[in-house]
Protein backbone atom coordinates (compact mmCIF):
# COMPACT_ATOMS: atom_id res chain seq x y z
CA UNK A 1 0.00 0.00 0.00
CA UNK A 2 2.96 2.54 1.04
CA UNK A 3 4.50 1.57 -2.28
CA UNK A 4 1.56 2.20 -4.53
CA UNK A 5 1.04 5.75 -2.85
CA UNK A 6 4.94 6.47 -3.20
CA UNK A 7 5.08 5.49 -6.92
CA UNK A 8 1.87 7.22 -7.63
CA UNK A 9 3.21 10.47 -5.98
CA UNK A 10 6.21 9.77 -8.25
CA UNK A 11 3.93 9.87 -11.36
CA UNK A 12 2.51 13.00 -10.74
CA UNK A 13 6.30 14.44 -9.00
CA UNK A 14 7.24 13.46 -12.67
CA UNK A 15 4.74 15.26 -14.51
CA UNK A 16 5.65 19.03 -12.40
CA UNK A 17 9.15 18.03 -12.64
CA UNK A 18 8.66 18.16 -16.67
CA UNK A 19 6.33 21.85 -16.19
CA UNK A 20 9.11 23.17 -13.41
CA UNK A 21 11.80 22.14 -16.00
CA UNK A 22 10.26 23.67 -18.98
CA UNK A 23 9.58 27.11 -17.35
CA UNK A 24 13.34 27.41 -16.18
CA UNK A 25 14.45 26.83 -19.53
CA UNK A 26 11.97 29.35 -20.93
CA UNK A 27 13.07 32.39 -22.64
CA UNK A 28 9.62 34.28 -22.62
CA UNK A 29 9.92 35.93 -18.66
CA UNK A 30 11.14 38.94 -19.11
CA UNK A 31 12.31 39.14 -15.19
CA UNK A 32 14.68 36.82 -13.88
CA UNK A 33 13.62 37.48 -10.29
CA UNK A 34 9.98 36.60 -12.00
CA UNK A 35 11.07 33.73 -13.28
CA UNK A 36 12.65 32.60 -9.94
CA UNK A 37 9.49 33.55 -8.33
CA UNK A 38 7.42 31.40 -9.88
CA UNK A 39 9.45 28.38 -10.53
CA UNK A 40 9.87 28.40 -6.21
CA UNK A 41 6.23 28.83 -5.55
CA UNK A 42 5.67 25.86 -8.14
CA UNK A 43 8.19 23.65 -6.69
CA UNK A 44 6.98 24.49 -3.03
CA UNK A 45 3.45 23.87 -4.36
CA UNK A 46 4.48 20.30 -5.73
CA UNK A 47 6.08 19.80 -2.26
CA UNK A 48 2.61 20.59 -0.84
CA UNK A 49 0.91 18.60 -3.07
CA UNK A 50 3.06 15.50 -2.04
CA UNK A 51 2.53 16.18 1.47
CA UNK A 52 -0.87 16.15 1.46
CA UNK A 53 -0.89 12.79 -0.38
CA UNK A 54 1.75 11.19 2.33
CA UNK A 55 1.79 7.86 3.66
CA UNK A 56 0.62 8.01 7.15
CA UNK A 57 3.38 5.95 9.15
CA UNK A 58 1.25 7.04 12.68
CA UNK A 59 -0.38 9.39 13.95
CA UNK A 60 1.68 11.97 13.70
CA UNK A 61 4.71 10.37 11.38
CA UNK A 62 4.19 11.63 7.63
CA UNK A 63 6.16 10.02 4.96
CA UNK A 64 6.43 11.43 1.57
CA UNK A 65 8.52 12.35 -1.53
CA UNK A 66 7.94 16.33 -0.54
CA UNK A 67 12.16 16.55 -1.55
CA UNK A 68 11.92 15.38 -4.64
CA UNK A 69 11.43 19.29 -5.80
CA UNK A 70 14.09 20.18 -3.73
CA UNK A 71 16.47 18.29 -4.96
CA UNK A 72 15.59 19.03 -8.87
CA UNK A 73 15.73 23.06 -8.03
CA UNK A 74 19.25 22.25 -6.51
CA UNK A 75 20.43 20.40 -9.06
CA UNK A 76 19.74 23.26 -11.41
CA UNK A 77 21.65 25.55 -8.68
CA UNK A 78 18.55 27.72 -8.71
CA UNK A 79 19.49 29.53 -5.39
CA UNK A 80 16.42 31.73 -4.55
CA UNK A 81 13.65 29.36 -6.13
CA UNK A 82 15.18 26.54 -3.71
CA UNK A 83 14.95 28.83 -0.78
CA UNK A 84 11.31 30.03 -1.90
CA UNK A 85 10.77 26.01 -1.96
CA UNK A 86 12.15 25.19 0.84
CA UNK A 87 10.04 28.18 3.26
CA UNK A 88 7.26 26.64 1.62
CA UNK A 89 7.62 22.72 2.09
CA UNK A 90 8.98 23.08 5.76
CA UNK A 91 6.71 25.89 7.24
CA UNK A 92 3.30 24.15 5.21
CA UNK A 93 4.18 21.13 7.22
CA UNK A 94 2.81 22.60 9.98
CA UNK A 95 -0.93 22.87 8.00
CA UNK A 96 -0.70 19.21 8.94
CA UNK A 97 -0.71 19.02 12.74
CA UNK A 98 1.89 21.64 15.10
CA UNK A 99 3.45 18.98 16.47
CA UNK A 100 7.32 18.25 17.63
CA UNK A 101 7.70 16.06 14.75
CA UNK A 102 6.33 18.69 12.69
CA UNK A 103 9.39 21.00 13.94
CA UNK A 104 12.13 17.88 13.24
CA UNK A 105 10.59 17.94 9.87
CA UNK A 106 10.86 21.82 9.11
CA UNK A 107 14.47 21.53 10.70
CA UNK A 108 15.39 18.57 8.55
CA UNK A 109 13.82 20.20 4.98
CA UNK A 110 16.03 23.55 5.69
CA UNK A 111 19.38 20.96 6.74
CA UNK A 112 18.16 19.15 2.98
CA UNK A 113 18.41 22.20 0.76
CA UNK A 114 21.53 23.68 2.62
CA UNK A 115 23.79 20.34 2.24
CA UNK A 116 22.23 20.02 -1.49
CA UNK A 117 23.67 23.29 -2.72
CA UNK A 118 26.66 22.36 -0.84
CA UNK A 119 26.82 19.27 -3.04
CA UNK A 120 25.86 20.89 -6.23
CA UNK A 121 28.68 23.15 -6.09
CA UNK A 122 31.66 20.15 -5.47
CA UNK A 123 29.85 18.16 -8.73
CA UNK A 124 29.24 20.90 -10.55
CA UNK A 125 29.70 19.30 -13.62
CA UNK A 126 29.69 15.60 -12.83
CA UNK A 127 25.98 15.94 -13.81
CA UNK A 128 24.59 12.00 -13.06
CA UNK A 129 26.71 11.49 -9.96
CA UNK A 130 25.69 15.08 -8.66
CA UNK A 131 22.26 13.67 -8.67
CA UNK A 132 22.85 10.63 -6.92
CA UNK A 133 24.76 11.96 -4.08
CA UNK A 134 21.68 14.57 -4.35
CA UNK A 135 19.47 11.73 -3.57
CA UNK A 136 21.50 10.39 -1.08
CA UNK A 137 21.33 13.26 0.74
CA UNK A 138 18.05 13.89 0.94
CA UNK A 139 17.19 10.70 2.16
CA UNK A 140 19.98 10.37 4.69
CA UNK A 141 18.16 13.49 6.61
CA UNK A 142 14.66 12.82 5.92
CA UNK A 143 15.67 8.97 7.17
CA UNK A 144 17.49 10.34 10.56
CA UNK A 145 14.45 12.38 11.02
CA UNK A 146 11.94 9.77 11.02
CA UNK A 147 14.05 7.74 13.09
CA UNK A 148 14.18 10.54 15.76
CA UNK A 149 9.83 10.66 15.41
CA UNK A 150 9.72 6.62 15.09
CA UNK A 151 12.13 5.75 16.90
CA UNK A 152 13.67 1.95 16.18
CA UNK A 153 11.72 -1.06 14.89
CA UNK A 154 10.31 -2.99 12.09
CA UNK A 155 7.80 -0.37 10.77
CA UNK A 156 10.62 1.81 10.86
CA UNK A 157 12.92 -0.28 8.88
CA UNK A 158 10.17 -1.09 5.81
CA UNK A 159 8.97 2.53 5.98
CA UNK A 160 12.71 3.63 5.29
CA UNK A 161 13.52 0.65 3.07
CA UNK A 162 10.39 1.88 0.84
CA UNK A 163 11.14 5.54 0.62
CA UNK A 164 14.34 4.72 0.12
CA UNK A 165 13.64 2.91 -3.14
CA UNK A 166 11.02 5.25 -4.43
CA UNK A 167 13.40 7.90 -4.03
CA UNK A 168 15.63 6.88 -5.24
CA UNK A 169 14.15 5.41 -8.28
CA UNK A 170 12.19 8.58 -8.63
CA UNK A 171 15.10 11.25 -8.33
CA UNK A 172 17.36 9.44 -10.50
CA UNK A 173 14.80 8.97 -13.25
CA UNK A 174 14.20 12.77 -13.03
CA UNK A 175 17.70 13.53 -12.87
CA UNK A 176 17.74 11.38 -16.35
CA UNK A 177 14.82 13.62 -17.72
CA UNK A 178 16.81 17.02 -16.38
CA UNK A 179 19.55 16.15 -18.04
CA UNK A 180 18.60 15.54 -20.88
CA UNK A 181 16.73 18.77 -21.04
CA UNK A 182 19.59 20.41 -19.57
CA UNK A 183 21.79 18.98 -22.40
CA UNK A 184 19.15 19.63 -25.36
CA UNK A 185 19.33 23.43 -24.44
CA UNK A 186 22.85 24.16 -24.06
CA UNK A 187 23.28 22.34 -27.01
CA UNK A 188 20.38 24.42 -29.19
CA UNK A 189 22.11 27.58 -27.61
CA UNK A 190 25.92 26.33 -28.98
CA UNK A 191 24.05 25.41 -32.36
CA UNK A 192 22.44 29.36 -32.44
CA UNK A 193 25.73 31.16 -31.76
CA UNK A 194 27.66 28.56 -34.30
CA UNK A 195 24.72 29.34 -36.86
CA UNK A 196 25.14 33.13 -36.23
CA UNK A 197 28.71 33.60 -35.53
CA UNK A 198 31.87 33.49 -37.81
CA UNK A 199 34.09 30.87 -36.01
CA UNK A 200 37.08 32.94 -36.45
CA UNK A 201 36.67 36.14 -35.44
CA UNK A 202 33.18 35.59 -33.11
CA UNK A 203 31.57 38.73 -34.78
CA UNK A 204 28.36 38.24 -36.80
CA UNK A 205 28.32 36.23 -39.90
CA UNK A 206 27.17 37.73 -43.22
CA UNK A 207 23.58 35.41 -42.66
CA UNK A 208 23.24 37.30 -39.59
CA UNK A 209 23.96 40.45 -41.38
CA UNK A 210 21.92 39.84 -44.01
CA UNK A 211 18.87 38.86 -42.16
CA UNK A 212 18.86 41.47 -39.86
CA UNK A 213 19.32 44.40 -42.67
CA UNK A 214 16.65 42.86 -44.81
CA UNK A 215 14.60 45.40 -43.09
CA UNK A 216 16.10 48.33 -42.54
CA UNK A 217 14.77 50.46 -45.69
CA UNK A 218 11.35 50.00 -44.21
CA UNK A 219 12.73 52.30 -41.07
CA UNK A 220 12.50 55.63 -41.27
CA UNK A 221 15.98 56.78 -39.53
CA UNK A 222 19.44 57.82 -39.98
CA UNK A 223 21.70 54.92 -40.53
CA UNK A 224 25.15 54.65 -41.05
CA UNK A 225 26.85 51.68 -42.86
CA UNK A 226 30.77 51.25 -42.32
CA UNK A 227 32.53 49.26 -44.84
CA UNK A 228 36.29 47.80 -44.10
CA UNK A 229 38.71 46.26 -45.71
CA UNK A 230 42.26 45.63 -44.38
CA UNK A 231 45.09 47.05 -46.93
CA UNK A 232 47.15 44.82 -48.94
CA UNK A 233 45.97 41.65 -46.53
CA UNK A 234 46.93 39.66 -49.11
CA UNK A 235 50.60 40.45 -48.42
CA UNK A 236 50.07 39.60 -44.44
CA UNK A 237 49.25 36.37 -46.02
CA UNK A 238 52.28 35.38 -48.40
CA UNK A 239 54.87 36.46 -46.10
CA UNK A 240 53.65 35.71 -42.72
CA UNK A 241 51.29 32.42 -43.37
CA UNK A 242 47.76 32.19 -43.27
CA UNK A 243 47.72 30.95 -39.99
CA UNK A 244 48.98 34.60 -39.13
CA UNK A 245 46.88 36.08 -40.84
CA UNK A 246 43.98 34.32 -39.27
CA UNK A 247 45.52 35.84 -36.08
CA UNK A 248 45.75 39.52 -38.03
CA UNK A 249 41.81 39.08 -38.58
CA UNK A 250 41.11 38.08 -34.71
CA UNK A 251 42.82 40.42 -33.10
CA UNK A 252 41.21 43.22 -35.76
CA UNK A 253 37.69 42.13 -35.10
CA UNK A 254 38.63 42.37 -31.38
CA UNK A 255 39.50 45.85 -31.88
CA UNK A 256 36.34 46.55 -33.54
CA UNK A 257 34.30 44.94 -30.56
CA UNK A 258 35.83 47.69 -28.22
CA UNK A 259 35.86 50.45 -30.50
CA UNK A 260 31.38 50.14 -30.97
CA UNK A 261 28.53 50.06 -28.63
CA UNK A 262 26.52 47.11 -28.09
CA UNK A 263 23.91 48.39 -30.43
CA UNK A 264 26.21 48.60 -33.28
CA UNK A 265 26.00 45.48 -35.55
CA UNK A 266 29.31 44.26 -36.59
CA UNK A 267 29.69 41.33 -38.80
CA UNK A 268 32.41 39.46 -40.76
CA UNK A 269 31.01 39.22 -44.40
CA UNK A 270 34.13 38.57 -46.63
CA UNK A 271 37.55 37.53 -45.92
CA UNK A 272 38.99 40.29 -44.60
CA UNK A 273 35.55 42.64 -45.23
CA UNK A 274 33.70 43.93 -42.05
CA UNK A 275 31.16 46.01 -41.91
CA UNK A 276 29.44 47.79 -39.00
CA UNK A 277 25.93 49.77 -38.97
CA UNK A 278 25.51 52.22 -37.00
CA UNK A 279 22.45 54.20 -35.78
CA UNK A 280 21.76 58.13 -35.36
CA UNK A 281 24.61 59.52 -36.29
CA UNK A 282 25.61 62.57 -37.98
CA UNK A 283 27.62 62.70 -41.08
CA UNK A 284 30.54 64.44 -38.91
CA UNK A 285 30.21 61.96 -35.42
CA UNK A 286 30.46 59.02 -38.28
CA UNK A 287 33.60 60.66 -39.76
CA UNK A 288 35.03 60.81 -36.19
CA UNK A 289 34.10 57.34 -35.18
CA UNK A 290 35.41 55.83 -38.32
CA UNK A 291 39.04 57.64 -38.29
CA UNK A 292 38.85 56.67 -34.49
CA UNK A 293 38.56 52.67 -35.74
CA UNK A 294 40.90 53.58 -38.64
CA UNK A 295 43.27 55.36 -36.04
CA UNK A 296 43.73 52.52 -33.56
CA UNK A 297 44.40 49.60 -36.57
CA UNK A 298 47.66 51.57 -37.66
CA UNK A 299 48.72 52.31 -34.27
CA UNK A 300 47.93 48.86 -32.69
CA UNK A 301 50.69 46.13 -33.00
CA UNK A 302 49.24 43.02 -34.40
CA UNK A 303 51.47 39.54 -32.71
CA UNK A 304 51.74 36.80 -34.63
CA UNK A 305 53.46 33.54 -34.84
CA UNK A 306 56.82 33.04 -35.13
CA UNK A 307 57.63 36.67 -36.79
CA UNK A 308 58.12 39.81 -34.84
CA UNK A 309 54.41 42.23 -34.31
CA UNK A 310 53.46 43.92 -37.47
CA UNK A 311 51.38 46.79 -38.14
CA UNK A 312 48.92 47.39 -40.86
CA UNK A 313 45.88 49.65 -41.70
CA UNK A 314 42.44 49.57 -43.20
CA UNK A 315 40.65 51.92 -45.20
CA UNK A 316 37.48 52.64 -44.50
CA UNK A 317 33.93 53.10 -46.85
CA UNK A 318 31.21 55.24 -44.63
CA UNK A 319 27.60 55.36 -46.29
CA UNK A 320 25.07 57.72 -43.88
CA UNK A 321 21.48 57.96 -45.18
CA UNK A 322 17.89 57.86 -43.76
CA UNK A 323 15.12 55.38 -45.21
CA UNK A 324 17.92 53.81 -47.94
CA UNK A 325 17.18 49.56 -48.38
CA UNK A 326 20.43 48.20 -46.55
CA UNK A 327 21.71 47.02 -50.54
CA UNK A 328 22.00 50.50 -51.68
CA UNK A 329 23.68 51.75 -48.38
CA UNK A 330 26.23 48.86 -48.52
CA UNK A 331 26.60 49.43 -52.07
CA UNK A 332 27.42 53.06 -51.07
CA UNK A 333 29.57 52.49 -48.56
CA UNK A 334 31.57 50.23 -50.83
CA UNK A 335 32.07 52.80 -53.34
CA UNK A 336 33.11 55.24 -51.10
CA UNK A 337 35.64 52.56 -49.69
CA UNK A 338 37.23 51.70 -53.54
CA UNK A 339 37.49 55.81 -53.26
CA UNK A 340 39.45 55.22 -50.63
CA UNK A 341 41.66 52.59 -51.43
CA UNK A 342 42.13 54.70 -54.82
CA UNK A 343 42.86 57.53 -52.74
CA UNK A 344 46.09 55.81 -51.18
CA UNK A 345 44.39 53.93 -48.20
CA UNK A 346 44.49 53.96 -44.65
CA UNK A 347 41.88 56.46 -44.97
CA UNK A 348 37.86 57.02 -44.61
CA UNK A 349 35.70 58.34 -46.87
CA UNK A 350 32.28 59.50 -45.90
CA UNK A 351 29.16 59.16 -48.80
CA UNK A 352 26.30 61.06 -47.64
CA UNK A 353 22.80 60.42 -49.28
CA UNK A 354 19.82 62.25 -47.73
CA UNK A 355 16.33 61.27 -49.41
CA UNK A 356 15.10 64.07 -51.12
CA UNK A 357 12.43 65.61 -50.38
CA UNK A 358 9.02 64.97 -52.18
CA UNK A 359 8.41 67.14 -55.44
CA UNK A 360 4.55 69.22 -54.52
CA UNK A 361 3.29 69.53 -57.90
P1 LIG B 1 43.67 45.92 -50.78
O1 LIG B 1 44.47 46.90 -50.02
O2 LIG B 1 43.34 46.36 -52.12
O3 LIG B 1 42.46 45.47 -50.02
O4 LIG B 1 44.63 44.67 -50.94
P2 LIG B 1 44.46 43.23 -50.39
O5 LIG B 1 45.73 42.52 -50.50
O6 LIG B 1 43.89 43.28 -49.01
O7 LIG B 1 43.44 42.65 -51.38
P3 LIG B 1 42.15 41.90 -51.10
O8 LIG B 1 41.30 42.67 -50.19
O9 LIG B 1 41.54 41.54 -52.42
O10 LIG B 1 42.71 40.57 -50.41
C1 LIG B 1 41.96 39.75 -49.67
C2 LIG B 1 42.85 38.66 -49.14
O11 LIG B 1 42.30 38.16 -47.93
C3 LIG B 1 42.94 37.52 -50.07
C4 LIG B 1 42.79 36.27 -49.21
O12 LIG B 1 43.92 35.47 -49.31
C5 LIG B 1 42.71 36.82 -47.81
N1 LIG B 1 41.74 36.10 -46.99
C6 LIG B 1 40.44 35.96 -47.22
N2 LIG B 1 39.86 35.24 -46.21
C7 LIG B 1 40.85 34.93 -45.33
C8 LIG B 1 40.90 34.20 -44.14
O13 LIG B 1 39.89 33.69 -43.59
N3 LIG B 1 42.10 34.08 -43.50
C9 LIG B 1 43.23 34.63 -44.05
N4 LIG B 1 44.37 34.47 -43.40
N5 LIG B 1 43.20 35.31 -45.19
C10 LIG B 1 42.06 35.46 -45.85
MG1 LIG C 1 39.15 42.49 -49.64
MG1 LIG D 1 42.10 44.13 -48.51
Amino acid sequence: MTLTVLLLNACVAFTGFYIISKIYHSTLFGSEHLRSFIIGLMAGALGLFLMYNAVEANDTVRVDLRHLPLVLLAFYGARSPLLIATLVIASTRFLFGVTEQAVIAFIATFIVSIGMLWIHRLLLERLFLQSIFLNIWALFIISIAIFINMGWGPAFVSLVLTIWMVGMLVGLLSSTLTIDLEKTTRRALEYKQSSERDHLTGLFNRRVWDRYTATLGEEDRTYNVLALDIDHFKQVNDTYGHGNGDLVLQQFADILKVETRAHDTVARIGGEEFVILMYDLTPKKVDKVANRIRERIATEVFYLNNFPPIQITTSVGVAHGTALSIKRMVDLADSALYQAKNEGRNQVVVSTYETPEPIMT
